[in-house]
């Protein structure tokens, strides 16, 4: 565990869009070489220094991809703090600025959080924060699963492809006010015609959107805690430390068991 907290030196080998408003950086790292193999998906923490120099700002991202015999790893980046209502923040602000050669420190992984396999279809739902966790998620799915794939973009531009299961459908949510009207992606899950079986979700975005995902849930009786991971991943308006914060307040005493249940699961797994 205690490595896992040592701080990682990596540098920036390259930067690229992926889409419109998704921005990918290949890092590099002898570190990276000691990554679990199934790191893919998992969270891990960039370590900024404030403004003032008098604290560490910790920001969480996702392993996108990993190659660990090159010890590289990519980081998507959804870009926010471009348009007049959006606030900037220090880890899309360093991305967007980054050049090849650049320094970051970074600590984890933390373990990855899988959607549970053991269902009769699955329900994928996500932001342009979590479609790098989604899509670790989508490949562990067999070939024959059934069910569907929503995914909330900025933009038409933000499309990209996605490997899914043939017999899964795929939604595109556009969104231009994302984290601000959460109504056109609670509008498309809550659309979808329930199959028949056990289901089983995953689900990782905004604040707003996740409360109102987490009640529509709790009204569907099939929907058990065993198959259900939902995790808000930021907040309009609160820093990431503030979004933090305000998790520990929404958070009941079921949903903290739950959340224990969740990580016992997939450090069983990892
Ligand atoms: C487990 C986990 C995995 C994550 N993986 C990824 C990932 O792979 N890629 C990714 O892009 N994000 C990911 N996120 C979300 C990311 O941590 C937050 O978006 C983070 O707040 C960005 O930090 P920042 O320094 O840019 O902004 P902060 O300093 O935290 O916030 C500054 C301002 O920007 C706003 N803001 C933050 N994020 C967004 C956004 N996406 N859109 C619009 N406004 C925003 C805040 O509300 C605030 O007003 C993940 C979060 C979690 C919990």
């Amino acid at each position: 565990m205690a490595a896992k907290r040592t701080a990682k030196e990596l540098t920036v080998l390259s930067s690229t869009h992926l889409t419109k408003n998704m921005l990918r950086l290949t890092l590099h790292g002898a570190d990276l070489e000691k990554f679990p193999d199934n790191a893919e998906g998992a969270y891990f923490k960039f370590n900024f220094t404030s403004a003032d120099s008098s604290k560490t700002l910790r920001r969480t991202y996702t392993i996108s991809r990993l190659r660990r015999d090159k010890h590289e790893m990519d980081v998507d980046f959804m870009l926010h703090g471009n348009t007049a209502s959006d606030v900037h923040g220090i880890a899309v602000d360093w991305a967007e600025q980054a050049k090849v050669g650049d320094a970051i420190s970074i600590s984890g992984p933390g373990p990855a959080t899988y959607i549970n396999q053991d269902a009769d279809w699955f329900l994928l739902v996500g932001d342009m924060t979590a479609l790098p966790a989604l899509t670790a998620n989508l490949a562990l799915l067999p070939e024959n699963a059934t069910g569907y794939v929503v995914v909330e973009i900025l933009s038409e531009e933000d499309k990209q492809p996605l490997e899914i299961p043939s017999s899964m459908q795929l939604r595109w949510v556009i969104n231009p006010h994302a984290g601000s009207d959460d109504t056109p992606l609670v509008d498309a899950v809550e659309k979808l015609q329930w199959l028949d079986g056990q289901a089983a979700i995953w689900t990782a975005c905004e604040f707003k959107s996740i409360k109102k995902l987490r009640q529509h849930y709790r009204q569907l009786e099939q929907v058990q805690r065993t198959h259900l991971y939902i995790s808000s991943y930021w907040k309009k308006g609160l820093t990431s430390e503030q979004h933090k914060v305000a998790k520990r307040q929404d958070t009941s005493p079921t949903d903290l068991l739950r959340r224990l249940g969740n990580r016992l699961f997939n450090r069983r797994r990892a």
